[in-house]
């Protein structure tokens, strides 16, 4: 933390440099441009009359342009200036962090380059178009002649168009996609749709007593949500007394709240994700935020693993040498360990259900055959090792 502290403190200067640098051009510039103008008026005066150059708007009009141009190199001088405090913020990023963190884990560890080169692309796009950034995509895409096809993008692109039309609070679009995904989002208890409805009949309410009418009649769209959402739209229905006297000044007032808005995007957000498979943060952003917990714990890790000349210990291509922990945040599966071998459970070696329930690993579950037989070591049920059934978490 402290070393952010002192790389902020130089990024402090640079940008109060900045600040004061650009108040001074524009007040510099401005002092000339009226002094240009004024002089360009008295020209235009003496133009209409007829009258040739005077000797002394001679002498002003050089006197001018030697000013514009001494103004101009100051300011290009000044500008100068602030590179070396600019140079200073990198030479405090050098000073206070590592610069070499590749050598962490060893090459093996990694993919061969070209690889490594395509994956990082592939996120950085996937990241940009989660963010909505889609033409900083494309254009990544172009440089760096990554192939994204269409199936890939369309998601995206849609959720995009959605969301950005939600910030414009039109609604349209998200209840047009929530109607025709209704029983997939039924079936992940989203309650999305009824939210738009919601919010949909909130904004005829903000209308006043002449949008009664029509919020009545908006209000048979409720009724595939009357068992699940019946108290919200008991408040809405109750809402409706209020409305020749305003709804701002009614016990109803918190339906007006501004933050229905924020909340129905992130809805839609977290909703439409799970929906199309895809993972509400992007995984660039989460594996960024998990090397910056990891990498310090990984450094120390190597220095010792190095002191006591033990390279050895760190081989497996997928696992690291201890575990780190992300915080609950990043906990994504469940993770199963083998009561007999006491080792995490994996692809290679899967936990096994046997058929009186107990659960080991295929390699304990191997080891414990005896004559074609395997005895439960819980229960202890004698069963055909065949019979037992892989679990997945
Ligand atoms: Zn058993």
């Amino acid at each position: 933390m402290e070393q952010c502290a002192c790389v902020e403190r130089e990024l402090d200067k640079v940008l109060q440099k900045f600040l004061t640098y650009g108040q001074h051009c524009e007040q510099s510039l401005e002092e000339l441009l009226h002094y240009v103008g004024q002089l360009r008026a008295e020209l235009a005066s003496a133009a209409l009359q007829g009258t040739p150059l005077s000797a002394t708007l001679s002498l002003v009009m050089s006197q001018c342009c030697r000013k514009i141009k001494d103004t101009v190199q100051k300011l290009a001088s000044d500008h100068k200036d602030i590179h070396s405090s600019v140079s200073r913020v990198g030479k405090a990023i050098d000073r206070n962090f590592d610069s070499e963190i590749c050598g962490v884990v060893s090459d093996a560890v990694w993919d061969s380059r070209e690889k490594q080169q395509q994956i990082l692309q592939m996120a950085i796009v996937e990241h940009l178009y989660q963010q909505g950034m889609l033409s900083v995509a494309e254009e990544l895409c172009q440089e760096s002649t990554l192939d994204v096809d269409l199936d890939f993008k369309q998601p995206f692109l849609e959720l995009n168009r959605i969301l950005e039309a939600l910030h414009e609070q039109d609604l349209g679009p998200a209840l047009e996609w929530a109607v025709s995904h209704r029983q997939h989002l039924l079936e992940l208890n989203s309650s999305l749709e009824f939210k738009l409805h919601r919010l949909h009949f909130i904004r005829l309410l903000a209308g006043g007593p002449e949008k009664q009418l029509e919020a009545l009649s908006y209000a048979r769209h409720f009724q595939p949500f009357a068992r699940l959402h019946q108290r919200e739209i008991q408040v809405m229905m109750g809402s409706l007394v209020y409305l020749r006297l305003g709804l701002e000044k009614s016990p109803y007032c918190h339906l007006l709240d501004s933050s229905h808005w924020e909340e129905i995007c992130e809805t839609f957000t977290r909703d439409a994700c799970s929906l199309l498979g895809l993972s509400v943060e992007s995984p660039l952003s989460v594996s960024f935020a998990s090397g910056c917990v990891a990498l310090p714990v990984l450094m120390n890790i190597k220095a010792v693993i190095e002191q006591r000349q033990c390279t050895g210990v760190w081989s497996h291509k997928d696992e690291l040498p201890i575990e780190i922990e992300l915080g609950m945040k990043c906990w994504y599966h469940s993770v199963f360990a083998c009561p007999i071998l006491r080792q995490q459970t994996s692809d290679s070696n899967p936990p096994i259900k046997l058929i009186c329930g107990h659960v080991i690993s295929r390699d304990a579950l191997n080891k414990l055959i005896n004559g074609g037989k395997l005895k439960c070591p819980y229960c202890p049920m004698e069963q055909n090792p065949a019979d037992g059934k892989r679990i997945i978490f």
